[in-house]
């Protein structure tokens, strides 16, 4: 049976995860957005914030507030004005004085803390506390959120709707953005059909090019499909080298093995530079990268599900890279599975599987069944990769296993 060792001319994944991210180098470009427009993109600075949040110590709660040092003297306090949101009083307040205060609104000076209305007793003009406070209770202080000149994000950070919320909260207009990458799309295949096509003998509904957009619309691309290529070595070259002029990378998928229609290999020869490997793993064997001479190139393999695996786990690592991304690194987490497996050693697996918690709320993994590299529905009910290493052989149930949880670009 073949191991890691005996498996020849098969790079290991990581090996090449590793070889294409030494060789990206990410795009310098930068525009200015609106911070409206800023969702997904990737910040160009480091943002470090123009202002306190909040700019002032503020009250959490309606109630009143006072210098803690009165109530040490008297549980009863004199009301002497109103601090609204907006519109925060601007007098005095003396020993022995509180202040009417609303959620949000400006601390007086002569303050330091807070009773929630709900514990006094109002009678007349006066206010009795029912309870000791702390001093400084229900304040929220001056920058405790954010202080003036923080670093908030450092260069490279893909803006979530949250850091949205908290860009504006500085007041942040407009932001400085890598601009957006340019994909070119290629599917290749005789047998490829457009929806609306009629499907003659042999043909198919091609689908890689459809989940490649959706992937890449994820990502921030700006997306240039060239759509269906013949398997024609001529027509092959025309379109990579139409590709090439219009985009920072080229993705093709199909006719990367060594079949007799599989031209991908030959034209990126004569265009430019590849590393074709077959990588120990599994789906998607077959892949290759390389440059053309204007930018990288992806070459994935045709069968579907091969294609959005490699399209995944190697080619969008090494597009987070091109347009700056600092994204993490997925997270493994461990599961036990409820079925056994198959696996053979000598190739990582990415199987698919259901991940949930069980009835004692521990977290088991279940396969989604027939992991065949052209059954694109097992990745649609999975919520999940069982990645199983290289030199694994086949899990029995209730085994412990690696599991990574399908991401944004998937889901
Ligand atoms: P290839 O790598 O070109 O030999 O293709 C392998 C398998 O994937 C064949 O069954 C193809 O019909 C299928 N295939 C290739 N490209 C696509 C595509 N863009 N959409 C759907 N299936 C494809
Ligand atoms: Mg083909």
């Amino acid at each position: 049976m073949a191991d890691c060792c005996s498996t020849p001319g098969l790079l290991p994944f990581e090996d090449a995860l590793n070889n294409m991210l030494e060789v990206i180098n990410p795009i310098v470009d930068v525009e200015d957005v609106a911070l409206s427009d800023s969702l997904g993109r990737i910040i160009a600075q480091d943002l470090k914030s123009p202002v306190n949040v909040p700019p002032n110590d503020n009250s959490a709660m309606d109630g009143y507030a006072f210098a803690h040092k009165s109530l040490a003297l008297n549980n009863e306090l004199v009301l002497v004005g109103r601090s609204m949101a907006g519109s925060p009083y601007l007098g005095e307040c003396h020993n022995g004085e509180c202040v009417r205060i609303m959620t949000g609104a400006k601390i007086p000076d002569d303050c330091d803390t807070v009773e929630m209305q709900e514990n006094c007793i109002v009678e007349n003009e006066k206010i009795h506390f029912s309870f000791k406070r702390v001093f400084g209770d229900n304040v929220r202080g001056q920058g405790e959120d954010i202080a003036i000149n923080q670093n908030v994000f450092s260069t490279g950070r893909e803006l979530t709707s949250v850091d949205i919320g908290v860009l504006a909260s500085l007041g942040i207009q407009n932001v400085t953005v890598y601009r957006k990458i340019k994909v070119a799309l290629i599917a290749t295949g005789d047998e490829l059909k457009k929806p609306h096509e009629q499907l003659n003998n042999g043909d198919i509904y091609e689908s890689n090019s459809q989940f490649l957009t959706a992937i890449l619309a994820k990502l921030g691309a700006e997306i240039i499909n060239l759509g269906i290529i013949e398997d024609d070595e001529a027509k092959i070259k025309v379109a990579f080298e139409q590709a090439d002029e219009l985009a920072d990378v080229v993705i093709s998928s199909g006719g990367v093995s060594v079949g007799e229609a599989d031209y991908t290999k030959t034209v990126l020869e004569q265009l430019g530079h590849i590393s074709f490997w077959k990588i120990a793993m599994k789906p998607g064997k077959p892949f290759a990268f390389g440059s053309l001479p204007n930018s990288y190139f992806f070459g994935l393999p045709g069968n579907p599900v091969s294609a959005l695996v490699t399209a995944h786990q190697l080619a969008l690592p090494a597009l987070l890279k091109l347009q700056n991304s600092r994204a993490k690194k997925p997270l493994m987490i461990k599961a036990r599975t409820m079925t056994s497996l198959k696996k053979s050693p000598g190739r990582m697996d990415f199987q698919r599987g259901v991940i949930a918690n069980d009835l004692n709320g521990e977290l088991v993994v279940t396969t989604t069944g027939s992991q065949g590299s052209g059954i694109l529905t097992s990745m649609a009910a999975a919520n999940c990769y069982i990645v199983l290493p290289l030199e694994q052989g086949k899990v029995a149930e209730k085994e412990w296993v690696n599991v990574q949880m399908f991401d944004k670009y998937l889901l």
